[in-house]
């Protein structure tokens, strides 16, 4: 969209972050960092200085004198050079460490209190790539960059005057070359920015590609979606290698440049300085430690051209950074987990409208009431919004009318870790998280007791099961909870809800693949969970429905009715033709 070089590549607008905000990351660092400046600046002196000595040498020689002295404070100026070399890389690289971890903490924790409304609009493996590559680069060039940037800036300077003061005729011809040469790194430097850039996103793309088919392997096998994953997949490593490439040419222009300028001044110095030398104006030793300074113009050349690059690349990959910083995140969330106390509250929905960000609305106005204690049933045909009920009432998302009431609060009054203390949430996919049985169950209930889980697991019908494992509760689900079955998986995701002791209890289609939990046991559970809480529960099969104490009949983001079993089939079209149909009878 702005960078022609972005050509397919287009995404989320990149405004150019100012070195500034770079620099802010350095700012906590400030003083070691100066601290390294300083010795590089002194390892950068020491090397200078050399010339000089060997320049005094040369003369000393060539008027029949001592080297012992010279050699003396040549060894010494390299012992000094070695441990500024060494404090300085061991205190950069630390530090360095030091802001890649304070970048990744920060990335880390905005990311996992993303609000749902911002996942539901982003590829979760192009979002990692920025705590795991971006972070390296923003911290290469906020340490390293700008040290060497200011180190090659100073040295650059000084071997400049120190040539100046060798001999000014030939730093004339020395500089013409260099100015030429410092035009042209200029003009390539700004695209190694974008093109780094692109490669990033190119990256994130390989991961966000490789997410998506390895999320959902079995449904890529078994349509055999192989190789469309891979072609995606490697198209976007294709990108990615074809943005390398173009940063490779720009790379190698720079050496071609800086390699051709010092070997030009060279032949313009040995050819010039050579004439000078014989025509007497000019002292050998003094074009010798002409010649030594040229040697080393090179060091504080690539110094200036590799910091240049790290903080292009760093202002890329910052860019990037800073979408995340500007995607919204649930702030009212960190609450150790505890299970609320209190007697269980109605809840209402009270004209509620809302819709996701598409804008189609889901809900309507729509208005119930759930009595406290009691089970009430949402039914309606599919997608009619009734997840987006539960969701709702989690602050997953706020409305956008109306209210929520939790007994007489109104749930926006409420923090977002409060409301979701007091409510569970069996989701209609039960995924369940990497680890152990027990470890699932005792996700937001880390003191209950091994007798609390005794009776859930009872209550679930999970009891034999366990027992029946090698490892019982310690045993792995596996990622996802895929190495458990639909049934159990959703059994264990009730086991968990019930364990947490809620005040309310939502249920969202968990007899959809209650294998082995019978209707009447889960009517059981239910009855029994009513004793403490309220519960609201999604459901499928008409068996469960009819003993709700209520029915809310969701239709076009309203509700059309709402009542007894036997009352709705008295009255209502809409359930009579659900009842038949969707809520299939069991036996
Ligand atoms: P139900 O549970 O009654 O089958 P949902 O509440 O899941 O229905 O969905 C209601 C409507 O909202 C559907 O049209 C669905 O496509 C849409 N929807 C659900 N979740 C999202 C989301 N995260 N983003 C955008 N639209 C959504
Ligand atoms: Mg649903």
């Amino acid at each position: 969209m702005k960078s022609p070089d972005s050509d397919t590549h287009d995404t989320a607008p990149a405004p150019r972050p100012p070195l500034r905000a770079l620099l802010a990351y350095a700012r906590p660092h400030r003083r070691v960092l100066a601290l390294v400046l300083l010795l590089t600046l002194g390892g950068s002196a020491a090397g200078l200085a050399q010339p000089m000595v060997i320049e005094s040498a040369m003369t000393a020689l060539m008027t029949g004198g001592s080297l012992r002295d010279t050699l003396l404070l040549l060894v010494g100026l390299l012992v000094v050079s070695i441990g500024f070399t060494w404090a300085q890389s061991w205190l950069s690289e630390r530090t360095a460490e030091r802001v890649v971890l304070q970048v990744r903490r920060g990335l880390i924790t905005r990311l996992i209190r993303l609000r749902t409304a911002e996942l539901d609009r982003v590829e979760p493996g192009g979002l990692t790539t920025r705590v795991t590559s971006d972070s390296t680069l923003v911290q290469h060039a906020a340490t390293n960059g700008v040290i060497q940037l200011v180190d090659g800036a100073v040295h650059l300077l000084a071997t400049i005057v120190l040539m100046g003061i060798t001999s000014l005729p030939l730093l004339g011809i020395t500089s013409g070359v260099l100015v030429l040469a410092g035009i042209a790194v200029g003009i390539v430097m700004p695209r190694i920015r974008r093109v780094t850039t692109r490669s990033q996103e190119s990256v994130g793309d390989i991961g966000a590609a490789l997410d998506r088919a390895l999320g959902a392997a079995r449904t890529v096998k078994a349509n055999g979606g192989e190789a469309t994953e891979t072609a995606r997949a490697v198209a976007a490593a294709e990108d990615a290698y074809r943005a390398g490439l173009v940063g490779a040419r720009y790379q190698a222009a720079i050496a071609v440049i800086t390699g051709m300028v010092v070997q030009a001044s060279f032949l313009a110095v040995i050819g010039f300085g050579g004439a000078l030398v014989a025509t007497g104006t000019l002292n050998l030793a003094a074009l010798i430690a002409f010649l030594l300074y040229l040697f080393n113009l090179g060091g504080p050349i690539l110094s200036l051209v590799g910091g240049t690059t790290s903080l292009q690349q760093g202002l890329g990959a910052l860019a990037r950074i800073e979408e995340i910083d500007r995607m919204e995140t649930e702030d009212d969330v960190d609450t150790v987990p505890a299970r609320p106390t209190g007697p269980p509250p109605r809840v209402v929905l009270d004209g509620v409208t809302f819709s996701y960000a598409d804008r189609t609305p889901v809900l309507e106005g729509a208005s119930f009431t759930a009595p406290a204690g009691k089970v009430t049933a949402v039914i309606g045909p599919s997608g009619t919004g009734k997840t987006t009920v539960f969701s709702l009432l989690q602050r997953f998302y706020d409305v956008d009318g109306g209210r929520i009431l939790l007994g007489d609060t109104d749930i926006a009054a409420l923090s977002r870790a409060e409301v979701r203390r007091r409510i569970a949430y069996v989701e209609q996919d039960s995924p369940m998280l990497a680890g152990t049985i027990r470890e699932n169950l005792l996700y937001a209930a880390p003191d209950a007791t091994d007798e609390e889980i005794a009776d859930v697991l009872r209550q679930t019908l999970l009891d034999r099961y366990v027992d029946g494992l090698p490892d019982g509760l310690d045993t792995n689900v596996g990622a996802r909870g895929l190495a458990l079955s639909g049934g159990q998986r959703q059994r264990l995701a009730i086991a968990r809800a019930l364990l947490r002791r809620p005040q309310v209890l939502l249920l969202d289609e968990v007899t959809a693949h209650l294998d082995g939990l019978s209707e009447t046991a889960l009517r059981q559970t239910v009855d029994r969970a009513a004793e403490h809480c309220t519960v609201l529960l999604i459901a499928h099969r008409l068996s469960t429905v009819t003993s709700a104490d209520r029915l809310i009949l969701l239709e076009g983001g309203r509700v059309r009715d709402h009542g007894k079993h036997e009352e709705l089939l008295d009255r209502d079209e809409l359930y009579r033709d659900l009842a038949a149909t969707q809520l299939a009878v069991s036996h």
